[in-house]
């Protein structure tokens, strides 16, 4: 996994799914899902800027409560994301408890709620100032398909049917571009604002003769700076997708919501064989899990979620996980891909 963001389970995989992201750098950490959080830290809760919460079934959602009480009295703003309907849901939880100690001087912490249904349509701000009373504020013009954009990632999202709509969620790190402070030294080129605007154009792909300006009057090319100051690696591309319904449209939408994917984790809640059982409840088997990951190319597959009557067989799941994953795989990448066993993953 790359330096930047380090994705791992929460729970084992017959306990409540989530996946929580650390970031190397910056002191910040990203969640999907809230169910048991009880592994987690005060401390790494704590560095948690956003929650990604596929739906409102209480084994994705129970823990929001525990997120908040670490979260209380923070200055940093918490950002939480689900389907329609989310907001409603956020409030009901807030207004489970008393609130008549806070008022204009407390901390301003605040809870921001987006509602993602194909695009970011709603979002609702509850501050701590206010006794996290609901408030509609204008939805950030995001295009179609995206949770957050920023300089290092951004968030993709594709909504499931799970009887309900459930989120599935993909985090892309962009080109990650370093700068190499000796090989700047040796160009005899200062540091400046000016290489947030040459990251800028390795990012986009800009043709090594693109020249970029340094100061007034004097410019390098692209290719040049990349080959003596640049250190550039490829951006991770996390996946997580639980509880969607076995049906071809879902496959399709999580095949291609997974593509490239350096890590995929995905519910595979049944077993082959009990296809039928898993068509009722609307979630995936084993073997169309391990179909997913394979059709979309990913180097890496990581089921959860499992449901808790194999517990006395923990690896019949990964086994056909693996196996159809596997199955004509024939290029390069594919073969190196692997399944990890998630209960060693965690
Ligand atoms: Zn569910």
């Amino acid at each position: 996994m790359s330096a930047l963001v380090q994705p791992r389970l929460i729970n084992e995989p017959f306990s409540d799914p989530g996946l929580f992201v650390d970031f190397l750098f910056g002191r910040r950490a990203l969640l999907f899902d809230l169910g048991d959080l009880t592994p987690l830290s005060p401390r790494e809760l704590l560095r948690v800027s956003h929650a990604f919460v596929s739906h409102g079934h209480m084994d994705h959602f129970a823990g929001f409560d525990r997120l908040l009480r670490v979260c209380l009295h923070r200055d940093r703003p918490l950002h939480v994301v689900g389907p329609p309907g989310f907001g409603d849901r956020v409030a009901a939880k807030l207004a489970g408890y008393d609130w008549n100690l806070l008022d204009e001087r407390s901390v301003d912490f605040a809870i921001t709620v987006d509602e993602f249904d194909g695009r970011v349509l709603r979002r609702f701000q509850f501050r701590e100032r206010e006794a996290f009373r609901r408030r509609e504020i204008e939805p950030p013009s995001l295009p179609p398909g995206l949770l957050l954009d920023e300089d290092d990632l951004w968030v993709e999202a594709a909504v499931f049917d799970h009887g309900i709509p459930s989120l599935g969620f993909a985090l892309q790190e962009r080109l990650r571009v370093n700068v190499w402070r000796d090989g700047l030294e040796r160009l005899g080129l200062p540091v400046g604002a000016w290489l947030n605007a040459a990251k800028r154009a390795v990012r986009r792909g800009d043709p090594d003769e693109a020249d970029i300006a340094v100061d007034e009057g004097r410019t390098i090319r692209l290719g040049e700076l990349k080959t003596h100051a640049l250190h550039i690696a490829p951006g991770q591309r996390v996946v997580y997708i639980v509880d969607i319904a076995g049906h071809e449209a879902n496959i399709e939408r999580a095949v291609e919501l997974s593509r490239g994917a350096d890590q995929l984790f995905i519910e595979a809640a049944f077993a082959a064989e009990d296809a039928a059982i898993a068509a009722e409840r609307r979630h995936l088997t084993a073997a169309l899990a391990g179909r997913i990951a394979h059709a979309a190319g990913a180097r890496r597959v990581t089921p959860l979620h499992f449901s808790p009557r194999y517990l006395e067989q923990p690896g019949l799941i990964p086994a056909q996980v693996d196996a159809a994953f596997r199955a004509e795989a024939s290029s390069p990448k594919r073969s190196q891909g692997r399944v990890s066993d998630s209960a060693k993953d965690v």
